[in-house]
């Protein structure tokens, strides 16, 4: 298939097109680098032996959206493309609804002009907002209680009312647990520009002695040893995960929405345990206040994508943090070596 993969020098955007690269997929990345690097790119094609079409431009610029899938007629999308930071999306609320909304609804404009009928979109499990029963399903009510979550929240309804208007087509919407890990090259993984919001991006910031101390946001909450519990998933599961949605999009027509988690949950102190694990350092860390917004858990029911896509997580807790401290060793500056430099905005390569 042709598939277009915005934001697919990103992180989860790399690992998915380096899986969809090993099965004779023909991709083309479109990235403006707003949270990425150009050397992300070089990256893929040096592991995947392939070459593949490169677009630099922003989701937001409509014309230039409706010219790029002119051209390059994709069979389906990817849809990574967007801002992710929640604290950040308080701060610029009209940026977040301009690039995950309006984003949205300029590539399906876009993908109605060039007759594609096939989307996968990068939502989150933060659209659920606080938890009625767990573990979550796909049919618990959605109230996302920060800007980000909102943003997402509706651009899955504008792609769900989208496809309920085309007949031939076709949306699988995705709800992201929490990715984490690198690939097994240790030459691609997740590289923050800034201060890591997450929390293992962090932690291994802090192993790797660019922090001094991992801050817990809490340890007051109902959980095993009272800090927040996540369902953590292998960035290289979550990947395949978008090429079991990719068949499941050409097979059968409709939206569907599927959560992409492991089931099971670890605390803030577990994952700092077993990151220390991994690393064999000491990773030093203070209980703060809790962060505003946070719950306390939250852990995915992935049933239904092993139901109708025969997908199901298979990395361990320890491969998550032993190829994260991986990337971090091999790469402590992430992309970002001398000679890094970003395209201007609509430079285009045809790979
Ligand atoms: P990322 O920031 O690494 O990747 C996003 C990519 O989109 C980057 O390469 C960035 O440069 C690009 N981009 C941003 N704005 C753009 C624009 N206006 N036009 C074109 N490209 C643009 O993030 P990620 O972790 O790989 O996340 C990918 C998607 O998955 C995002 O939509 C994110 O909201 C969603 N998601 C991520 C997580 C997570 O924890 N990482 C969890 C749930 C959902
Ligand atoms: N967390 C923490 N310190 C950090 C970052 C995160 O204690 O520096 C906690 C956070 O409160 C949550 C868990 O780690 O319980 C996962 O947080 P992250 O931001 O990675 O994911 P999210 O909260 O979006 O699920």
């Amino acid at each position: 298939m042709r598939i277009l993969v915005t934001g697919g020098a990103g992180y989860i955007g790399s690992h998915t097109a380096l899986e969809l690269l090993a099965k004779q997929h023909d991709i083309c990345i479109l990235d403006n680098f707003r949270n990425s690097s150009p050397e992300c790119l070089r990256r893929i094609e040096k592991l995947s032996g392939h070459h593949f079409s490169q677009i630099t431009a922003d989701v937001s610029d409509s014309e230039a959206m409706e010219g790029h899938l002119d051209a390059y007629r994709p069979d389906a999308v990817i849809h990574f493309a967007g801002l992710k930071a929640v604290g950040e999306s308080a701060e610029k609320p009209v940026e977040y609804y301009d690039v995950n909304v309006s984003g949205t609804i300029n590539l399906l404009r876009a993908m109605d002009r060039s007759g594609c009928r096939k989307i996968i979109f990068s939502s989150s499990a933060t659209v659920y907002g606080r938890p009625e029963y767990l573990p979550f399903d796909e049919n618990h009510p959605c109230a996302p209680e920060n800007v980000y979550g909102r943003t997402k929240h509706m651009a899955e309804k504008i792609i769900q009312d989208w496809q309920g208007a085309r007949s031939d087509s076709s949306a699988v919407l995705l709800r992201y647990f929490n990715p984490v890990g690198a690939h097994d090259s240790a030459e691609i993984g997740e590289d923050p520009t800034d201060t890591p919001n997450n929390l293992l991006p962090y932690v291994s910031q802090v192993a790797i002695g660019r922090r001094d101390r991992v801050s817990i946001f809490g340890a007051d909450y109902e959980t095993r040893d009272g800090t927040g519990m996540r369902d953590y998933i292998h960035v290289v599961d979550l990947a395949r995960a978008h090429v079991a949605a990719l068949e499941l999009a050409d097979r059968h027509q409709g939206t569907e929405t599927i959560n992409v988690g492991t089931g099971a949950g670890h605390t803030v102190r577990e994952m700092i345990d077993a990151f220390s694990r991994a690393s064999g350092r000491d990773i030093p860390y203070v209980v703060t206040d809790r962060r505003p917004g946070d719950i306390a858990t939250s852990i995915a029911d992935p049933s239904k994508a092993y139901k109708l896509m025969g997908w199901k997580a298979e990395r361990t807790l320890d491969e998550m943090c032993t190829s994260t401290w991986a990337w971090q060793q091999r790469n402590p500056n992430g992309f970002r070596g001398p000679g890094h430099s970003n395209p201007t905005k609509n430079d285009v390569r045809q790979g």
